[in-house]
């Protein structure tokens, strides 16, 4: 817990909104390959893309502390960490694809 509370302190940071910027952003605007997926996940601290299901979209509502979401067309979560760098997402915020 206390881990999260710190990235989640560590998130509003300039460096991480530079860092966002360089994020290839238009790769989330792709269909999806899974039928089944939802909504995509970018890691901001290795740039990696996820298409996630409901069940692990609805955990990462969890995770950004959010209310539950009906649909999330149009958006996107960005989280810190993820299984590509790190064991497992460790905060996330969801956002609106521009
Ligand atoms: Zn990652």
């Amino acid at each position: 817990m206390t881990k999260n509370i710190k990235a989640i302190l560590l998130g509003s940071i300039k460096k991480n909104g530079d860092r966002e910027k360089e994020l290839d952003l238009s790769l989330l605007k792709e269909p999806f390959e899974i039928k089944s997926s939802v909504i995509y996940s970018l890691c901001r601290n290795c740039g990696g893309i996820l298409e996630l299901t409901n069940e692990s979209a609805q955990k990462l509502v969890r995770l950004a502390g959010i209310e539950k979401t009906e649909s999330f067309a149009g958006h996107y979560f960005l989280t810190r960490g993820c299984p590509f760098c790190g064991n497992d997402f460790e905060s996330a915020e969801i956002k609106k694809l521009a």
